[in-house]
């Protein structure tokens, strides 16, 4: 729809699916941006995870820590969706401070997942994956660690793209951890996904960490032609999926085939690696990011009012940075991280892409217990992708009793548009 009707339309859904818990504050000059929108987003409604700041509107990240911070700037995505006529309708719930893989360690209780009701919709970017899912906008931006967009993207049934590091500006995004971070856009179709790529896309000279690449207009390259496309599957993949996931990932891999595309075995021998990987570096850089939070400037100290699973992450953080001297724990995170990296890397070198399941369970149920080891394990198969600083997308594959499953494809750097060609070819239910 789009224009100040769509936005109009998007804001009464919203007011009416109160109970997903999708948003945890609105934009009261919605309707007025709409008016006045211009260019290549005219009038779309846009949500914005609550770490990135939009001008005006709260970045609480979800915690009670920074409950009442109101962003005095826009993100440096958030200037250029503006920009280009999309208007934010609000902020999405998440896991606080980004911290976790289902949406429930949010302080202002847990999203719903509209595609599987009663169950998780994933996280951490839970509340911009739901409003997606439940039509109460029409894309989203969410930020990817270690799989906080292709988790819930998976879950949800959804598109979701994390950029290769450093395309997507993340100046105004609240850390989780600073080397791993990316903002990227989730949306309902492979074609919004792309426009809103390409929009957040792009140097930002106030940056030292963007590239300095123009990205191509991804949206108007899209192609279903993927003929000859290599698409590379480990086994390795198997060995931590429940099968039921991979079964459907495979029916994926056989509809590409057919469209023309040469399904090849690659290997993967370190994927089960890169787990401790991600947590001892996300650890480290979070307990870092985190001390500007003592009560000071923003909001109330962290440590007095977070959730145990921020709390559990700075103490560790903080144990394993003192024992640094030692060089025992971070500096061999770092060297399993390039191993990690020249993995995916070599993996790539014969392929276009690599394709597999994104997330190796079903979603829990909303409420049922887990234990952070078990909760840590979803991330299995998203955390090597951001160690190794590459883009990745996923799309619905199919599902398991009902439940969305998403298959990822990961790409070299920069390699967005053959990832995003490949879900696109997925996406018109041919073959
Ligand atoms: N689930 C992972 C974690 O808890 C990833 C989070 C993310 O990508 N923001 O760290």
């Amino acid at each position: 729809m789009g224009g100040v009707e769509g936005v109009a339309s998007y804001l009464e859904s919203i007011e009416e699916g109160k109970e997903v818990n999708a948003f945890l504050d609105l934009n009261p000059r919605a309707l007025e941006e709409a008016r006045l929108a211009e260019g290549k987003l005219a009038g779309l409604a846009i949500a914005v995870k609550s770490n990135i700041s939009v001008k005006g509107l709260r970045a609480a990240c979800a915690s009670f820590t920074l409950e009442n911070y109101v962003a005095g700037y826009d993100a440096t995505v958030v200037e250029r969706i503006r920009k280009e006529g999309g208007v934010v309708v609000g902020m999405t719930n998440m896991d606080e401070f980004a911290c976790g893989s289902s949406g429930e360690t949010s302080a202002f209780g847990p999203t719903q997942n509209p595609a599987a009701p009663g169950r998780i919709p994933g996280g951490s970017s839970s509340g911009s994956a739901a409003a997606v899912a439940a039509s109460l906008c029409d894309a989203a931006l969410g930020s990817d660690t270690g799989g906080s967009i292709r988790n819930p993207a998976s879950h949800c049934g959804i598109v979701g793209i994390k950029p290769t590091y450093g395309l997507v500006p993340r100046y105004g995004l609240i850390d989780l951890a600073m080397s791993l971070d990316q903002i990227g856009p989730m949306a309902r179709d492979v074609h919004t996904a792309a426009l809103l790529l390409e929009v957040i896309a792009g140097p930002n000279p106030k940056e030292c960490t963007t590239l300095k690449v123009e990205p191509p207009e991804y949206s108007r390259l899209l192609s279903r032609k993927i003929d000859g496309c290599r698409i590379g599957y480990a086994r390795e993949f198997e060995e931590f999926t429940d099968p039921r996931i991979t079964s459907v990932i495979k029916k994926s891999l056989d509809r590409l085939e057919r469209m023309g595309a040469e399904v090849v075995p690659v290997t993967l021998p370190n994927l089960g690696k890169g787990l401790s990987t991600y947590y001892l570096t996300v650890f480290v850089e979070f307990f870092s990011a985190t001390r500007k939070f003592d009560g000071r400037r923003y909001g109330r100290k962290i440590e007095e009012v977070c959730g145990r699973e921020v709390l559990r992450r700075i103490l560790l953080g903080r144990y394993i940075s003192q024992k640094e001297y030692s060089g025992k724990y971070y500096k061999k995170a770092l060297q399993f991280r390039s191993l990690i990296k020249r993995e995916l890397l070599g993996a790539l070198e014969g392929v276009d892409v690599i394709a597999g399941p994104t997330v190796p369970k079903l979603p829990h149920r909303l409420g049922e217990s887990m234990d952070p080891m078990a909760m840590y394990g979803y991330d299995v198969l998203t955390v090597p992708t951001n160690l190794a600083g590459i883009p990745a997308g996923v799309i619905k594959a199919g599902e398991v009793d009902g439940i969305p499953v998403g298959l990822q494809v990961q790409g070299e750097p920069l390699g967005e548009q053959k990832i995003l060609n490949v879900l696109y070819a997925l996406e018109d239910g041919g073959c």
